[in-house]
């Protein structure tokens, strides 16, 4: 079976090569072109010499339906899935490039798959920045890391650094909630019992009710298994209202995070995260201190959705011989990742803690506080 793939799999990467010829190829010197952050085209990497992208057209916005019956838009005509033998990270590349290596792991042990790359993106938000200065906001971010030993903040460079696009579904929606409920306020009163007045805290009940509108614009949701939701959480905002119209001219010169969770997958998420948010937005509505009980009906009318591609730097930092990875997103320069910690830094933090509160204890024992 493996065996079959590796036919199948050299047999396209030999019509890859031969498409490899129009467009991403300098038409001064012939050389590799790929797309620049700073110059919004594209670029050879030898001469200089440039390409153009048409940038007039944004990513629109799909009615929501059609994704969910969506059938042959798929991504397959202008790209190929690459495995990491590795790291097990799959990745996507345009057609018109040939074999990478992992941007998770670094290792060029990577394999050409017959899987499926997906649905394609309507969408992209391409780089701005480019690799130098992602460099540079990794730096700054270790730096910055408390527990991290001095060492490792004194030397620390990322060992590999590459740009990698994730992909993500981004949801339009009015939602109109229909809700009821019991909550409670706690109140106190005085009364007389034996000839002494004595305070007593009782809860006041009220009932509520009515229906709550709240609109969702471009609510993010990403789909690979590659990085966590809670990272792109951490990198966010990503403005994706600025996103371009997807052309395969994007993804010179980077890879794409492989999609794995459906559209599907990722609307049940985010109508999950809206409803919570629907709830707190009724519930801040009122003065209370107890839920006796809340139920609501929410309706999503009109969803859209952008199927677009995310620009995230992936890189990594090895310190006493572990790699340490990290994500830095490619339109604003926020970092999220691993960094080594030193258990010195550790103990000495929980010790100060400790320290502190004892401090606090003796104070209110010598001032003979309450
Ligand atoms: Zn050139
Ligand atoms: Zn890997």
């Amino acid at each position: 079976m493996a065996e079959e793939n590796d036919i199948a799999a050299s047999a396209d990467l030999l019509s890859a090569e031969e498409d490899a010829t129009d467009t991403s190829s300098c038409p001064l010197c012939g050389g590799r072109l790929v797309y620049s952050p700073i110059d919004r085209a594209l670029k050879c990497e030898y001469c200089g010499g440039k390409g153009q992208i048409d940038m007039s057209r944004y990513g629109e916005e799909l009615n929501f339906y059609d994704l969910i019956n969506a059938k042959n838009n798929t991504w397959a005509n202008d790209t190929h899935v690459f495995r990491c033998n590795n790291c097990g990270a799959k990745t996507v590349i345009s057609k018109k490039e040939i074999s990478k290596k992992c941007p998770f792991c670094g290792t060029t042990n990577v394999v050409q798959t017959e899987e499926l790359c997906g649905l394609k993106p309507n969408a992209v938000l391409p780089f701005l920045l480019d690799k130098a200065q992602a460099c540079e906001s990794a730096v700054k971010w270790a730096k910055k890391r408390l527990f991290s030993p001095r060492k490792f903040k004194k030397t620390v460079y990322p060992e590999e650094i590459d740009g990698n696009y994730i992909p993500a579904f981004t949801f339009d929606t009015n939602t109109v909630t229909h809700y009821s409920g019991k909550l409670g306020r706690t109140k106190t009163r005085t009364k007389r019992v034996n000839g002494k007045t004595i305070t007593e805290s009782y809860t006041e009940w009220f009932s509520i009710g009515g229906t709550y509108r709240m609109s969702f614009d471009d609510f993010l949701v990403q789909a690979s298994d590659s990085v966590k939701q809670k990272d792109v959480d951490k990198l966010s905002p990503f403005d994706t209202n600025k996103s371009q119209a997807y052309s395969s001219d994007y993804l010179m010169g980077y890879t794409a995070a492989q999609y794995s969770k459906s559209g599907q997958e990722c609307w049940d998420y985010a109508r999950g995260v809206m409803q919570e948010q629907v709830k707190s937005a009724i519930l801040r509505q009122y003065t209370y201190d107890k839920v006796g009980s809340f139920s609501m009906n929410m309706s999503c009318n009109d969803i859209t959705y952008k199927y677009v591609l995310l620009p995230l730097y992936v890189g990594h930092y090895s310190y006493s011989k572990k790699l340490f990875n990290f994500f830095v997103n490619g339109r604003n320069g926020k970092v999220t990742g691993k960094a080594p910690v030193s258990p010195l830094r550790v103990g000495i933090a929980v010790l100060l803690g400790l320290v502190a509160v004892a401090g606090i204890a003796a104070l209110i024992y010598f001032l003979g506080i309450k």
